[in-house]
């Protein structure tokens, strides 16, 4: 399959910011194979009039529990430790495995929409997501989720060694579009043998690891209390940064200078979610600092049940508006950072390092964006437009991998009658609600 778009506005996020203006993007296969001029003997199967719309690497999201979408507005208003105990936890025990693949069809649904093509997923039963990333046409970094409790206690009841069979079983599947990785909880839940065990996995599989990591002042109290050091020296004693591939870690809303300094020595991403941390109000990650010590920083939604959706348009708003505010600099965290925090920063984090650019021989991961909106006119600034303004319903077209997904409000690979009838369904059936409010499914 090959695209020509033309008459285009491209946002390339390449080493200069360059914003190149009525230019031609041509398509093959998976890659892109130019952005400027196509090559004069190019034929291809599919033109695009891309004038009034704008095109920009696609998005991706470096943490999220997919199939929380099921417990979306369902626990709201609440303390954290509520929020989890009475509400996430009730639902969760009523978890079945299908669930798990309608859940995450309708997150992948949901992103797709609003021009996010890869994301790290960090769940239970994920054969089930895996399945979903194969056939939705997306990238994704898998971690089966494992809190080292012993199986009986586990959900589903799985032990330890399942959630790496899963792992070494869709290592590089979907041709390539997944990768797999090590997925303790964290380091609160997990006791250290366990956190040893697979940091031992993670090297045979030649792997990394994806977990939760310093979310609050009482975790970092009770870590030093108990092993005389903070998470993030903990999790390193234990190998756990030291992985074939770099380690992800969701939050560190609560580190030292010195962790911050272990942090970016070891090359590890962190997983900045700030929608999750306002509506729990949970102490903001200082940023700033972490960019200043050199640390990797992916944005990211976190789960639907805390966030409420996978809006990465919305995370790059929240986490500029934030910034700014908080350090009184509106100097800070500039358009084009913000856009590469949710672009290049997430992709290299899952392993798609290639990703987040618009040049020539890399992965034709992109989309487009519709600006004939009132909210985008004058258009003045492509970035600003995108950062500021943007609203996922713009998103007209999104490729992954050379794959058209999305077109135009219609879905090219999910059938998104049956997976917003199926979703709701069970989401419904895990809290006990009746469901006569549903209208028969008619395929
Ligand atoms: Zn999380």
């Amino acid at each position: 399959m090959s695209t020509l778009i033309k008459h285009v506005t491209a946002l390339t996020l390449d080493e200069a910011d360059t914003i190149l203006q009525d230019i031609e993007i041509a398509l093959a296969g998976s890659t892109i194979v130019a952005v400027g001029k196509a090559p004069a003997d190019f034929a291809p199967d599919e033109i695009i009039n891309g004038r009034d719309l704008l095109a920009l690497p696609a998005f991706f999201n470096a943490h999220t529990h997919a199939a929380m979408t099921l417990e979306r507005g369902w626990a709201e208003d609440l303390p954290f430790d509520r929020w989890l105990n009475e509400k996430i936890w009730v639902a969760e025990s009523a978890l079945e495995e299908e669930d798990v693949a309608w859940g995450t069809a309708l997150a992948a649904a949901e992103m797709l929409r609003s021009g996010t093509v890869g994301f790290a997923d960090h769940y239970f039963w994920m054969d089930q997501s895996a399945r979903v990333v194969e056939q939705s046409g997306m990238k994704a970094l898998l971690a089966w989720c494992h809190f080292g409790l012993g199986a009986e206690k586990e959900v589903g009841q799985i032990p330890f060694a399942e959630t790496v069979a899963f792992a070494e079983r869709w290592q590089d599947a979907a041709g390539g579009r997944i990768h797999t990785t090590m997925g303790p909880h964290s380091p609160y839940m997990a006791p250290p043998e366990v956190l040893a065990r697979f940091a031992r996995e993670a090297q045979r599989l030649g792997v990394g690891a994806h977990f939760h990591l310093s979310e609050s002042e009482e975790q970092l109290r009770n870590s030093i209390a108990r092993y005389g050091k903070t998470p993030t020296a903990h999790v390193a004693a234990l190998g756990l940064f030291d992985l074939p591939q770099p380690a992800l870690v969701a939050h560190c809303n609560v580190v030292t200078d010195d962790d911050l300094a272990l942090l970016a020595e070891k090359g590890v991403t962190v997983a900045h979610t700030p929608k999750t941390y306002q509506k729990l109000a949970m102490q903001m990650p200082p940023l700033a600092r972490m960019l200043e010590h050199g640390v990797k920083v992916a944005l990211a939604t976190d789960g639907p049940a805390s966030n409420s959706d996978l809006n990465m348009l919305e995370v790059m708003r929240i986490t500029g508006l934030y910034q700014k505010g908080a350090l009184g600099d509106p100097e800070a965290l500039p358009l084009t950072q913000l856009l590469r925090l949710a672009t290049q920063s997430p992709a290299a984090a899952l392993g798609f390092s290639q990703s987040g650019v618009l040049a020539p021989g890399h992965p034709a991961d992109l989309i487009l964006v519709d600006t004939t909106a009132p909210h985008w006119i004058p258009r003045h600034d492509s970035a600003a437009g995108i950062v500021y303004t943007a609203h996922p319903g713009d998103v007209a077209y999104v490729w992954c991998d050379g794959q058209l997904l999305y077109r135009q409000g219609e879905y090219l690979t999910l059938d998104i009658e049956r997976i917003r009838w199926e979703a709701e369904k069970r989401a419904f059936r895990m809290v006990g609600r009746p469901m006569t409010s549903m209208r028969a499914y008619q395929g």
